[in-house]
């Protein structure tokens, strides 16, 4: 038996106005409003959290904020801290996606302390981990990986980890069009699986989900979730249209 809830969220990342998010998701709701047996989140800019928000309550959709800090309130200017990601109706946060740590300094520490400052207020961090082409090709995929969880996951409890899910994105296959093949995504997810098991629980490192993101679609999407350790998706392109994220959140039922 799968443990494991598979958990598909769309990052909709610096696109959509209010009103385009709010026809977005009204017209995912009406496509995936008979799935039950699958997390479906969507991760709309801050601008529009609330009034997507709005529209999601009651049904089987759920929000994610793409960012967050980690203070709680004060002077810094342009953040917006967990409180207020919790208070708009969110339930998970992405930390560390690649192009905040490409674009805008994020490092290891940083998301450690946005993951802290979240878990505190009780959001579900979404952690994403994931190496460049050259790492890969480097051969260091390995101890990339190994650092980013050990670095960003150090110092949780048992409870606090297990309401954490971590998404491994290629840096190579995001926006790319170029997947990982699933025994290229499945090798790092056990690998993650297995590091787990060295700063938390047995019982926590086996629930725990992970997420594979990059160039995912409705044709590959199949492929990747038989795999054994590929427990869900981050989407990013192809959660921006309700008829193609649906089709990946119905993988199973085409
Ligand atoms: C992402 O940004 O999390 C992502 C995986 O993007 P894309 O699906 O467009 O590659």
């Amino acid at each position: 038996m799968d443990m494991r809830r598979p958990i598909i969220a769309g990052n909709w990342k610096m696109n959509k106005t209010v009103s385009e998010a709010v026809d977005l998701v009204r017209q995912l709701m009406g496509l995936v409003a008979e799935v039950r047996d699958i997390d479906i989140i969507v991760a709309p800019t801050f601008t529009a959290l609330h009034a997507v928000s709005r529209e999601i309550t009651g049904s089987n959709i759920d929000l994610a904020a793409q960012d967050v800090f980690w203070e709680t309130s004060g002077a810094y200017t342009g953040e917006i801290s967990p409180p207020m990601v919790k208070d708009v109706g969110c339930r998970y946060v992405i930390i560390g996606h690649s192009e905040r740590r490409q674009y805008f300094g994020e490092t290891n520490e940083s998301v450690h302390n946005k993951i802290k400052a979240s878990l505190a207020v009780g959001l579900r961090p979404i952690l994403c981990v994931g190496e460049a082409l050259e790492e890969r090709e480097a051969g260091k995929t390995f101890d990339v990986i190994r650092i980013q969880v050990f670095q960003c996951l150090d110092g949780f409890s048992r409870e606090e980890m297990g309401k954490i899910t971590i998404a491994y994105e290629p840096i190579w296959a995001i926006g790319t069009g170029k997947t990982a093949t699933p025994q290229q995504a499945e090798e790092v997810h056990a690998f993650i699986r297995e590091q787990l098991g060295n700063i938390t629980h047995p019982q926590v490192r086996e629930a725990m989900r992970i997420q594979y993101g990059g160039s995912v679609n409705q044709d590959n999407i199949g492929d990747l979730m038989a795999q054994p350790n590929i427990d869900g998706a981050l989407v990013g392109g192809a959660s921006l249209t309700a008829d193609s994220f649906s089709r990946i959140v119905k993988f199973q039922k085409t």
